[in-house]
């Protein structure tokens, strides 16, 4: 790295960038702004990874900007960058950014999926110079050919990775097409540089890109506390959940589960509670979403109970706890809700409740993470439940027995215990899954399969 810019000023940024930097009272770039931002300006493709929180947003804004605001646009009428992002709610943010930077300089567009077609077609005619959009609804207007883009300038995809791993590839394909590639430059963010898929599509999108590594995802958040509690079942998790919210210190608290119905069902028993608790999953229509994280970010409720629609990429500086009511399927997930909190150098705690059915799923991490995970307790809150020893050959088969608990001394790790013998009898407290049991005692009742969320 050649260059090192203490201040946004030394990097020629244009005066109208300043001054709205200084506005937010922004002065000093962080890694991936000072890593990325001469690259981009200097003109070349980007295939950039940084962690959640490290400011990436900026780091593609600011010479986006810079290069609209120093060059001619090729095309009067087709915009002249297109940021796409995997989710709305990360797309609205980008905007609200974007907004904050250019104020009325340019004209910048939304466009996201699920809301109204005709609306945005009104808005296309006002030719915006810059649209942030999720790729599914942008692909729709280049096939209505509401939309152009010949003229585009800049393609950002913010968060690839994730948008391949929710089965936007055709849609970035189509984008991507339907631009003249020969006078684009193209940035792609991503959690990792590993992403198999996320790599195949740089070496389709991109020109011979520099790349910029920062904080690869599995990486440790140095600002946030992470711990692991075993839960036996539902009940169980429910009443370490209570504990925390009443015990643990903090401004707001984002909690994830694995089902849509889970964020409703245990928002309003925390209502119950007193606590100021909303819901937030994709069932719920657009504006019913856009009310919600509005509300939640100027601190109108104090808890968020969510599915992963919402753990990548939102700017939430008052959460400081985060809750895994369940485990995410996949790591690189874990890193991501986890990084909800920490923002931007603050503080944060990430626990995660890990009963039979996470255990899966907490190895996972567990191996991501490189470390050997310890559990801690609440007193008195104690479970049965001691983790699942792993799966033997003879038994992975279809049809083959459910791995058996693992009964661990107390305070012992499972990784570390797992070699020694265990009774393949289920401990008292494993129902054989986390189904709530009901108040008259009939049988548990089983959650039903999540749905993944997606645009
Ligand atoms: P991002 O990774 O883009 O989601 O940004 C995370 C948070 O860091 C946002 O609240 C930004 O406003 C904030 N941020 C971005 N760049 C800087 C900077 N250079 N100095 C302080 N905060 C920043």
């Amino acid at each position: 790295m050649a260059q090192h810019n203490d201040t946004f000023r030394d990097f020629g940024l244009d005066i109208r960038l300043i001054r709205a930097l200084d506005h937010q009272g922004l002065e000093h770039p962080t890694d991936i702004q000072q890593e990325a931002m001469p690259v981009v300006m200097a003109g070349f493709d980007l295939l950039a990874s940084s962690k959640t929180g490290s400011g990436k947003t900026l780091a593609y804004l600011l010479p986006a900007l810079q290069r609209l605001m120093k060059s001619r646009a090729l095309s009067k009428r087709d915009p002249r960058a297109l940021i796409l992002a995997p989710t709305r709610e990360l797309a609205r943010q980008v905007y609200v950014q974007l907004r904050s930077l250019c104020g009325s300089h340019f004209n910048i567009a939304l466009l996201l999926g699920g809301e109204n077609f005709n609306d945005q077609l009104k808005t296309l005619r006002r030719q915006p110079d810059v649209i942030v959009a999720t790729p599914g609804r942008l692909a729709n207007h280049l096939d209505s050919r509401s939309l152009m883009l010949n003229g585009l300038e800049l393609l950002i995809l913010d968060e690839a990775d994730r948008m391949l791993d929710l089965g936007f590839a055709p849609q970035l394909e189509r984008i991507h097409q339907a631009a003249d590639h020969r006078r684009r430059q193209t940035l792609m963010f991503s959690a990792t540089l590993d992403h198999a898929e996320a790599n195949a599509m740089a070496a389709k999108l991109l020109n011979a890109p520099k790349r910029v590594a920062i904080g690869e995802a599995h990486t440790e958040h140095k600002d946030i506390e992470q711990r692991f509690m075993l839960g036996d079942h539902l009940d169980h998790k429910q009443a370490l959940l209570d504990h925390l919210l009443a015990n643990e210190a903090y401004q707001q608290a984002i909690i994830f589960t694995a089902t849509r119905a889970d964020t409703e069902r245990l928002a309003e028993r925390l209502q119950q509670q007193g606590l100021t608790t909303t819901a937030l999953h994709g069932d719920m229509s657009q504006a019913e979403r856009n009310r919600i994280m509005d509300a939640f970010a100027r601190s109108q409720y104090k808890v968020l109970i969510t599915t992963d629609v919402a753990s990548r990429g939102l700017d939430l500086l008052q959460v400081s706890l985060v809750i895994n009511f369940d485990m995410p399927k996949q790591p690189e997930e874990y890193v991501h809700r986890i990084g909800r909190t920490g923002r931007a150098g603050a503080s944060g705690a990430a626990i995660s409740l890990v009963g039979p059915r996470d255990w899966d799923a907490f190895k996972r991490v567990e191996a991501f993470l490189q470390r050997n995970i310890r559990f801690s307790h609440i007193e008195g809150l104690q479970g049965k439940f001691k983790g699942l020893r792993p799966v033997r050959k003879a038994q992975s088969k279809p049809g083959g027995k459910k791995p058996a608990p693992y009964k661990g001394k107390k305070g012992q790790t499972p990784a570390r215990a797992a070699a020694k013998p265990v009774s393949p009898k289920r401990p008292a407290g494993f129902t054989g899954g986390e189904g709530l049991g009901s108040a008259d005692g009939s049988a548990p009742l089983k959650r039903k399969k999540p749905k993944p969320e997606q645009e």
